[in-house]
């Protein structure tokens, strides 16, 4: 046709189907999506209904999907309908999840030779990403690396300081986190642990591919232009297999320490459940799933992942690209 597609490619931070939609205008029309999807926004004239096609799917036809803005309306009026029912009982970060779950503008962001984006483990405690990432600086101590934390804490004997940690005092912690300097930090038995921004840039600016493992809450301060990190979803297999295969791991003792301890019934089940709900939270900013049922396994699939990062331009943000 004469006309000119757009080229305009979005992530869908939500699921869509067009059969349970009463206010689409023609449900044959409309195009079923899930979240993470990239979608081709081949026509934006319409205020309500978008025509988009899936990017993997390039040779089928468009269809509608809701507008930015009549999906925005559907979580402000959803939202206003849950009022002074469950609110106070909703957790505080169920919001950011609301916020933000339309689209995402993406572009590809290509590889530039030697400079690599941080890898971002994120999983519930005790699936393995702390575990994950060892193995992946063990493999290539002088390209893979890890910041030194900043804490709070008195130095122990034995540790050397800028070794374990950088010693620092808690005025000074305190007031570097309210300056936002910190890229992610935690509390632990009265204690400030964190990882700093500057050493996460210096990794990056040294050539070296810096590896993190943080709580999944700082997803929102890590995601920025500036780091432009790859998150890597360590998730646990189901029930049966996660216990199945941490059971064999202790009895081989395929992981170190802290994971070669037994886990309880309720522990695995927890894992599970953090799991989902990080997924519930955080889904859309995934750039990789990884499922660690075997330990080998997953260790491939995140190989492969980086080998894959530092090959293929993979979609990021649109501001990211620029
Ligand atoms: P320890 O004081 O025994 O060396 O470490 C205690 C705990 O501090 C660790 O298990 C971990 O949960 C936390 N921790 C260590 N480094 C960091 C860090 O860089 N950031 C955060 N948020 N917590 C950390």
């Amino acid at each position: 046709g004469a006309q000119r597609e757009s080229k305009v490619r979005v992530r869908a931070h939500f699921d869509y189907n067009p059969d349970v939609d009463p206010y689409i205008p023609c449900k044959e029309a409309g195009l079923a999506f899930q979240r993470g999807d990239v979608l081709h926004i081949v026509a934006q004239d319409d205020a309500y209904w978008w025509q988009a096609r899936k990017e993997h799917e390039r040779s089928a036809r468009a269809g509608l999907i809701p507008s930015r803005a009549l999906q925005e309306r559907r979580i402000l009026h959803d939202r206003t309908q849950k009022n002074g029912t469950d609110l106070d009982s909703k957790q505080n970060d169920d919001f950011d999840r609301e916020q933000i779950a339309t689209y995402e503008e993406v572009a590809k962001l290509y590889p530039r030779p030697g400079v690599f984006r941080p890898i971002v483990l994120i999983g519930a405690p005790g699936v393995g990403r702390n575990e994950l990432r060892r193995r992946l600086i063990a493999r290539d101590p002088e390209k893979f690396r890890s910041p030194v934390p900043y804490t709070t804490r008195p130095m122990r004997t034995g540790e050397v300081a800028g070794r374990e940690y950088i010693f620092v005092a808690r005025e000074k912690m305190d007031a570097d986190i309210e300056a936002g300097k910190f890229v992610e930090h935690g509390e632990y038995k009265g204690h400030l642990y964190g990882t700093s921004a500057e050493s996460v840039k210096s990794i990056v600016n040294a050539g070296c591919v810096c590896v993190l493992s943080p709580h999944y809450q700082a997803i929102k301060t890590l995601r920025t232009a500036q780091l432009k990190p790859f998150l890597i979803h360590v998730k646990p297999p189901e029930l049966e297999i996660l216990k199945a295969t941490r059971t064999e791991a202790r009895a081989k003792s395929t992981f170190d320490e802290a994971n070669a301890r037994s886990f309880t019934d309720e522990e695995f089940e927890d894992m599970i459940k953090s799991a989902e709900r990080i997924d519930f939270l955080y889904g859309h900013f995934f750039d990789v799933e990884l499922v660690n049922g075997e330990l080998v396994n997953a260790f491939e699939q995140l190989v492969q992942n980086v080998q894959r990062l530092e090959n293929e331009p993979v979609w990021a943000p649109s501001m990211w690209v620029q």
